[in-house]
């Protein structure tokens, strides 16, 4: 494992863990409070298993009020607190801290309100992504962002990392899909945002907690909008004998103006390993292959689909296959579903990054990854959700072979500035957590880092709610309205950094 740089422990905190032990169990009775080692190893890490760190103390809250009262008591006994949902994040936005409360959501598992009227459902913030389409489905509806985690991921977790899928392209991230949330701050105020009415007026609170990490306050309550299934759904393979030729066809296809539901590429090793894991159909002889999904009333679908095939044969495709059936789209799809186990079939271990770019600039990255696969030695196959310029290179390394994990992290680490580089960010989907914390000044200055830290003091003045995650360095909150760094001299200089 190599060394991540996390807030040191503050001062007398685990010297008092069984005092702080004590009164968390007199708020979360019964088996809510789990403090024996054997216990707490389950949550050591997230997603992001190369790091682990276990926790002081495990809290597995199960009403509002315990939650009000477990963080007021840590707000002013002055102890760290790292919210956890169901513990996918690929960023390590879960990973716990030595001396810190592990907030875990998974008892709030109720689904509150079935509102098919307002097209809303109510939901506690444990519940996961795809329950909540199962709860809907009978009626035709359906909950749009798909992660492929979201057999597992909570609806929590999805404010958190502001969570996407295949499906965001046509229907939006996560943010474009909550109507309402309840959030305890950290000093235990219990507050209500939005609800099933559409905009608040004022600051757009909403969208400032989606995507926040866990770093403002502990979602209680969430409502998300819910759509009705469409009529149809047909998936085109189209394969390409270069990513130039399928970077061109998705440029064409959006140009055109039509939206899929969804627009995935994926290159060779990509390509390969999931067709020897699920046997998709997948041509082995091209370079690029695009899946392209169009959803709507059947003779828009049919007319966007021959749409879409001229584009593809315009671009060079050497292969095209539509869909004939829901099985035959479902077969299309289970490859790329199945991408990251069928990596995990012929790498000891990858390492999943997520980064994005212009959709444009996708032709130079693929050449530029595979120059460091190179470098480095290392394999990468890579995934792309192409609609939105979304990329998640898988790269391939053996965490038993001795610095194979550093030189999966520093690739990992020139991908994410190349994307910048070339005019994307650091992150699509997965979140900053520890993994991007360190190159978030590739892309903020520090003016821009201080000003979001001015939002999270606002919030969060004593800096206990998930401390170590997304802000390369800490500040203190009643400095920061004063700090300004100039050429890198930094003010404060007792201030610890990580
Ligand atoms: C195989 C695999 C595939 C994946 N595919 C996708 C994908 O397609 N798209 C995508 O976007 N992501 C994907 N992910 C990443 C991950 O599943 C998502 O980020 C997911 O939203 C995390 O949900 P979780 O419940 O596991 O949250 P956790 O990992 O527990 O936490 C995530 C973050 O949210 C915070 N948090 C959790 N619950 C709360 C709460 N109640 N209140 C406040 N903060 C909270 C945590 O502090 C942390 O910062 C994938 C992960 C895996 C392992």
């Amino acid at each position: 494992m190599t060394f991540l740089a996390m807030p040191a422990p503050l001062e007398g905190v685990l010297e008092r863990r069984g005092e702080i032990v004590a009164a968390l169990q007199r708020i979360v009775p019964g088996e809510g409070v789990v403090h024996h080692p054997d216990g707490l190893r389950p949550f050591e890490s997230d997603g992001l298993t190369a790091y682990r760190q276990m926790p002081m103390v495990v809290v597995l809250p199960q009403t509002v009020q315990q939650v009000s009262e477990v963080l007021r008591y840590c707000y002013e006994m002055g102890i760290r607190v790292v919210p956890r949902g169901s513990g996918t994040s690929l960023s390590g936005g879960a990973l716990p801290l030595e001396d810190s409360v592990l907030l875990v959501m998974s008892r709030f598992n109720r689904i509150l309100d079935i509102d098919f009227t307002n097209r809303a459902v109510v939901v506690q913030p444990g519940v996961t992504n795809l329950a909540i389409t199962k709860a809907v489905m009978h009626a035709g509806f359906y909950y749009a962002p798909d992660p492929s985690s979201q057999i597992a991921c909570s609806i929590g977790g999805n404010i958190g990392e502001n969570s996407g899928g295949v499906h965001s392209l046509k229907y939006g991230l996560t943010t474009n899909n909550v109507l309402g949330l309840e959030i305890v701050l950290m000093n235990g105020e219990v507050v209500r945002l939005g609800g099933k009415h559409l905009d608040s007026e004022g600051y757009d609170f909403l969208a400032l907690m989606t995507g926040s990490e866990g770093l403002l306050g502990l979602v209680t309550e969430v409502t998300v909008r819910i759509l009705q299934a469409p009529e149809t759904a047909r998936a085109v393979l189209l394969g390409f004998p270069t990513s130039e030729g399928a970077g061109a066809c998705v440029a064409a296809i959006i140009g055109e103006g039509i939206i899929p539901a969804g627009m995935e590429m994926m290159d060779r090793p990509a390509i390969h390993a999931a067709e020897d894991y699920v046997h998709a159909g997948y041509p082995l002889d091209v370079e690029a292959l695009l899946i392209v999904e169009l959803d709507g009333p059947l003779g828009e679908v049919d007319h966007l689909i021959a749409r879409v095939e001229e584009i593809a044969r315009n671009e060079g495709a050497t292969h095209l296959r539509v869909s004939q059936s829901e099985t035959e789209r479902q077969v299309f799809w289970a490859g790329r579903k199945a991408a990251f186990p069928a990596i995990g079939r012929i790498s000891p271990d990858y390492y999943c990054m997520d980064g994005t770019i212009p959709r444009k600039a996708l032709p130079l990255v693929l050449r530029r990854m595979k120059e460091m696969s190179e470098q480095y030695g290392l394999g990468v196959a890579n995934m792309f959700h192409a609609g939105d310029g979304n990329l998640h290179p898988l790269i391939m390394y053996d965490a038993a072979k001795e610095n194979d994990l550093e030189k999966a992290e520093h690739f990992g680490a020139d991908i994410l500035r190349l994307c910048v580089e070339v005019g994307g960010v650091l992150t699509g989907e997965h979140g900053v957590g520890v993994e991007k914390r360190d190159l978030m000044e590739t892309m903020f200055s520090e003016d821009d880092l201080a000003v979001q830290q001015l939002v999270k003091c606002a919030f969060d003045e004593k800096a206990l709610l998930n401390p170590g995650k997304v802000f390369p360095q800490l500040c203190r909150c009643a400095e920061l309205g004063r700090m300004h760094i100039h050429k890198g001299a930094l003010p404060f200089p007792d201030i610890p950094r990580f």
